[in-house]
């Protein structure tokens, strides 16, 4: 039995990998190494391959017993996703359909996803839980909000199983400092403090300062990702132990302010970090927070990292690199 991480050598498949393999799972990693880092591959069997390529995907069912599928495979930078919606719908959407059919055929009826708090849109009330309205307001929001529909369909016409995972806001890197973080270009918030105070960038630009939060800066629900691998595997147990299929917010219920991030970084670097404050960016709701209050319920999961440990975490594997 094997279970098959589509996109695995990305940020987050890469944590589950990890997790996966050390509870004694066989992995098979599915990645077409677009923005994904073959270095991060470190467990499992690997396969190159894109995802619209059905033969290729087809062989892996043909040649392992796929037990259950983690599909993180999927473009995920919002603004691009504005200016080339194609690239989006057809990778995040088409290309899921790909996948479904194929386990169909091969008679693989379980899948945990990667979803998003972007499926929300601009909440209407705070902490978001999993049945407010989702009004996604990107086509990167729409891409994954398609597929958690897909699920539905699929569960009911076929039997699929399902968890659909929505995280709020990843960061963090593998404890051990393994792996980590690894976007190009960067966008996330973390990994550009560390950097500003690693020198390598000059600054940390702040964008807006002057929300109706408590110091004027957006605040958002930060996630550890070891916390998140270990939702995955929670997600996988569930479904393979008879659970529904369901839809979970990975959050910690908890805002953290762009300037408290950048304190906790200065605290966990004790490096000089050299602020400047610029315009809003488009799109950036003042607050996001999820309750995850369901997945502890139903899973039994509990982020157990603060900020400051991310950060900790994702600076230990920046010097390593
Ligand atoms: N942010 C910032 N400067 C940056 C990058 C991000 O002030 O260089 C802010 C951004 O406006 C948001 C928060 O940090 O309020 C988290 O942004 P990120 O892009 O990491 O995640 P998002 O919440 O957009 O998914």
């Amino acid at each position: 039995m094997a279970l098959l991480i589509t996109g695995g050598a990305g940020y987050v498949g890469s944590h589950v990998n990890k997790m996966l393999s050390q509870k004694g799972y066989d992995t098979i990693v599915f990645d077409n190494l677009v923005y994904g880092h073959e270095e991060a591959v470190k467990w499992g069997k690997f396969v190159k391959a894109d995802l619209a390529d059905s033969e290729a995907l087809g062989r892996v069912f043909t040649e392992n017993k796929v037990e259950a599928v983690f599909h993180f495979a999927a473009y995920t930078y919002v603004g691009e996703s504005v200016t080339d919606p194609s690239k989006y719908y057809t990778n995040n959407v088409v290309n899921t359909i790909n996948l479904l059919d194929t386990m169909r055929r091969h008679g693989c009826g379980k899948i945990i996803f990667s979803s998003t708090c972007a499926t929300y849109g601009e909440p209407e009330k705070l902490p978001l839980t999993e049945d407010m309205p989702q009004n996604p307001i990107s086509p990167y929001g729409a891409s994954k909000l398609m597929v958690e529909r897909l699920f539905k369909d699929y569960n009911r016409a076929y039997g699929l199983k399902f968890i659909a995972l929505r995280y709020f806001n990843a960061a963090g890197a593998d404890p051990d400092g393994e792996i980590g973080e690894n976007h190009d270009p960067e966008t996330h918030l973390i990994p550009l403090v560390l950097d500003a105070a690693n020198g390598k960038r000059p600054d940390i630009k702040v964008f807006g300062t002057d929300y109706p939060t408590k110091d004027g800066t957006c605040i958002r629900d930060y996630i550890h990702v070891w916390d998140l691998a270990d939702a995955h595997l929670r997600a996988f147990e569930h479904l393979a132990s008879g659970g529904e299929s369901d839809f979970f917010n990975l959050g910690n219920e908890c805002g953290t302010s762009v300037l408290e991030i950048i304190e906790a970084a200065r605290k966990v670097t004790g490096k000089e970090i050299k602020v400047t404050n610029v315009e809003r960016r488009e799109g950036d709701p003042p607050v996001l927070v999820g309750s995850s209050a369901k997945a502890e319920n139903i899973l039994g999961w509990k982020p157990r990292f603060n900020v400051e440990q991310m950060c900790r975490h994702a600076w230990k594997y920046i010097q390593s690199k």
